[in-house]
């Protein structure tokens, strides 16, 4: 975009009186590998100027003077006349099969339109995203008949030999519950998994995730204190916020100190509802917090050793997606050595 700022600083440094569409100018804005339209500022309808890549990627008519006659599409008409108030404007839409990113500038009296065609970043995601989807899916029926048959074999063998398959058992299911975590995120990423809203009684479901981790809080000798008012209801996607605050909880009893406590607390603030989860725990350095919510993030294994053996590094950017989905957002506080605090807020009604 070097030839956006450049041009841009040549009309700001120009005399104010000069004219801005001079042939030279003309000449430049089709040069640029972009389509570009510039409209009137004040009447947001009058097309200025448009330079020869509009009339290669859309259907337009030159002749006419106002944009919802200049193009012919309907659905880009319809784009633009529901976008164009909101400045800047960052937009991503979709015309006959193709993506753009709808971007605009202010200068002087003329807004500038860009058409960032991004539909071919688009395509290579979707290849991406099933290509990692059949692989995923090729490696789950193997690995479930792994988990199925060392089950089976748990009673048949010596002391020794259990230890061994024990191993075998816990690292099978590591790649398992990967697997599962990749095809989750494969699906939010293309937006394939939709919220389905439902009413959803915080408390219950809290109560729900604790009895599903309480061999995990046992086995590390964690606690959990739920404190969370029986009447705390708001709107949302049952099983993906299920799934995003069990990671949450999970994670603040495996990193954890034996004796450690994890405290989920809910609360409602007027249009909004907030769902904290405290822990005691390890913390999370500094310089990790930055880059907690990124996929196959985990932190410094040195310092969380034995803690981390079964995790995928996954789990948070699953929880950080869910979250956007719902339109709300997470905090983090942590202080190594001292415990950590994730704060969710979301709307009580999704819309
Ligand atoms: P994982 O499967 O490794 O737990 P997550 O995405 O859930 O993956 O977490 C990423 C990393 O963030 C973890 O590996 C851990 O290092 C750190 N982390 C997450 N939650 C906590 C917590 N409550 N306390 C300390 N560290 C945490």
């Amino acid at each position: 975009m070097v030839w956006v700022i450049n041009f841009a600083v040549k009309i700001i440094n120009m005399p104010k009186n000069e004219k801005i569409f001079t042939d030279n100018y003309k000449i430049f804005l089709d040069s640029v590998d972009i389509p570009i339209l510039i409209l009137d500022k004040f009447d947001l309808k009058t097309v200025i100027y448009s330079n020869e890549l509009i009339e290669k990627t859309f259907q337009i008519d030159k002749s006419q003077k106002n944009y919802t006659d200049f193009f012919l599409d309907e659905n880009l008409i319809k784009h633009l006349s529901y976008h164009l108030f909101s400045f800047p404007l960052h937009q991503e839409i979709e015309i006959d099969e193709r993506f753009f990113i709808l971007k605009s500038t202010k200068i002087y009296d003329y807004i500038f339109l860009f058409f960032n065609d991004i539909s071919l970043i688009k395509k290579n995601d979707m290849i991406k995203r099933r290509y990692v989807d059949s692989i995923s899916h090729e490696l789950k029926t193997p690995l479930t008949n792994i988990l199925l048959y060392t089950e089976k074999l748990q009673n048949c063998l010596d002391e020794s030999s259990k230890e061994s398959l024990k191993v075998i058992y816990s690292n099978a299911q590591v790649l398992k519950k990967l697997i599962d975590d990749i095809l989750v995120l494969s699906k939010l990423d293309s937006h394939e998994l939709l919220i389905t809203p439902s009413k959803i009684k915080l408390r219950a479901m809290i109560v729900d995730i604790m009895k599903e981790l309480m061999p995990l809080a046992d086995s590390n000798n964690v606690d959990i204190e739920i404190l969370v008012p029986s009447d705390l209801e708001f709107y949302g996607d049952k099983k993906l916020l299920h799934r995003a605050f069990k990671n949450l909880i999970e994670n603040g009893i495996k990193y954890n100190n034996s004796g450690g406590i994890v405290t989920i607390k809910g609360l409602l603030e007027k249009n909004t509802i907030a769902i904290c989860i405290d822990d005691d725990g390890i913390g999370i350095e500094k310089k990790d917090i930055t880059c907690l919510f990124n996929r196959f993030f985990r932190a410094d294994e040195g310092r969380t050793k034995g803690n981390t053996k079964d995790g995928t590094g996954l789990g948070l950017s699953i929880v950080k997606n869910v979250i956007n989905q719902h339109k709300g957002i997470i905090e983090v506080n942590s202080e190594p050595g001292k415990g950590s605090k994730f704060k969710i807020i979301l709307p009580t009604v999704y819309s």
